[in-house]
């Protein structure tokens, strides 16, 4: 095996360093070509206890520690009404801006020993064994592995290499996302996610991302931001102003002190994202919904998954087939589980709150910390996958 083997990988987020970092660690020689400039902006700040335990397994714990994140214990999950809630304890894990720990995972990549390029993949092409990408820079480059890491943008989709794509179940919602000072916290939740639902798929987050500033996002069905006519801002700031009780009672001495952003329509799945040398990653290939923050750690487990993939079909040629096979099957199970926890939690949200809190509360602890890959489903998955059947 040619252990300098160059493997191209197509963007720079959680899912293109991660997976950098994993090959180094293997011996291969990775180029990111990552089209803009960082620090950017990202959604996507609370990461689960495996997200992080993944990082502590590339060297990261030092630089995590640097970034000065607020730790975070768990989530706590608000009905309508202040007096029914439940907590799920997640270890520890962390709070983090995306713009700076974005940043910090792709240099921490180059100063390993990634090639980076700044530059957009326009387009990826299959010739005999390798692929070829040509960059907006002119560039042309060729190998025989490449990591399509290009989040939401899904590339080899786009370029008509893996399909068809299907609509996730939470397709149809828009989320608003601003960051705020003034939110009042309690000691007992003071760096915890906080998750505020109200009818099915109407819901808020907020966390917290320093002593001062919170994250807060409101995520609602299309049709229902559509109806009201108003401008983006305008919108979150009515809808927040009335949202639940216990929300109203944390934001009401609130400053937004950031512009507010949206995205919609997030929520897809392509069943096959790998073949011949070529694999998705992270939001390339799957994303089903930002509610308990399972999307850094799908991106950055699946990372570690995609390198052993690759150093496996350099090792066993003859094999790579199931090696491509394998890297699909331990990746969407995982996937799979997060997505029934989710159908079941907005089907029977007090049934939820009984599993995670009495009956099955060790099981999902695990779920919720993010231990998800390659294990056997315990019995509170049994029980929620056959009352999804009913
Ligand atoms: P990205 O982080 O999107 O990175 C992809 C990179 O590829 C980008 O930097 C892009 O510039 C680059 N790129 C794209 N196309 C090209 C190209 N052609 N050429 C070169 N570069 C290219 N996850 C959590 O864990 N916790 C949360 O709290 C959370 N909240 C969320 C809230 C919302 C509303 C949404 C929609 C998502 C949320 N997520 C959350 C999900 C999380 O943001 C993503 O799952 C995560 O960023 C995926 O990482 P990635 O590396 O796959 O993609």
């Amino acid at each position: 095996m040619n252990m300098k083997e160059n493997v191209l990988i197509i963007g720079g987020g959680p899912a293109g360093s991660a997976s950098a970092m994993n090959l180094l660690q293997k011996g291969f020689s990775p180029t990111i070509i990552e089209s803009e400039s960082f620090p950017r902006y990202h959604i996507g700040e609370s990461l689960t206890t495996e997200c992080v335990d993944a990082l502590n397994r590339l060297g990261l714990s030092e630089q995590l520690q640097a970034l000065k994140a607020p730790q975070k214990q768990g989530v706590r999950v608000f009905s309508k009404h202040p007096e029914n809630s439940f907590y799920i304890g997640a270890g520890d894990a962390w709070q983090v801006e995306r713009a700076t720990f974005d940043t910090m995972m792709l240099n921490e990549a180059q100063k390993r020993g990634a090639k980076h390029i700044q530059a957009k993949v326009k387009k990826l092409t299959q010739q005999t064994d390798n692929w070829i990408l040509e960059l907006d820079n002119g560039q042309s480059l060729e190998s025989r592995f490449v990591i399509d890491a290009s989040g939401q943008q899904r590339l080899s989709h786009k370029q008509g290499l893996f399909g068809p794509i299907k609509d996730g179940t939470y397709q149809h919602q828009v989320a608003f996302f601003a960051q705020y000072h003034g939110i009042k916290r309690k000691n007992s939740d003071q760096f915890d996610t906080l998750i505020f639902h109200i009818d099915s798929h109407a819901w808020c987050w907020m966390i917290p991302l320093s002593e001062d500033v919170t994250s807060i996002g409101l995520v609602v069905p299309v049709d229902q931001y559509k109806q009201k006519k108003l401008k983006p801002d305008l919108f979150m700031d009515h809808r927040l102003s009335n949202f639940s009780l216990p929300m109203m009672e944390r934001t009401k001495d609130a400053t937004r002190i950031s512009e507010v952003r949206t995205m919609s329509n997030y929520s897809y799945c392509i069943d096959e994202y790998c073949r011949d040398g070529l694999f998705c990653v992270g939001d390339s290939h799957r994303f089903i919904d930002p509610i308990f923050s399972f999307g850094v750690e799908f991106a950055v487990v699946e990372a570690a998954y995609v390198a052993r993939a690759i150093e496996k079909c350099c090792k066993t040629p003859s094999k790579a087939n199931e090696h491509h096979h394998e890297y699909m099957q331990c990746t969407t199970q995982a996937q799979n589980i997060i997505e029934d926890i989710l159908a079941y939690f907005w089907a029977h949200p007090w049934g939820f709150a009984n599993m995670a809190h009495f009956r099955h509360a060790d099981e999902f602890l695990e779920i919720f910390a993010g231990r998800i890959y390659e294990t056997e489903p315990g019995e509170g998955l049994l029980k929620v996958r056959e009352e999804l059947q009913q």
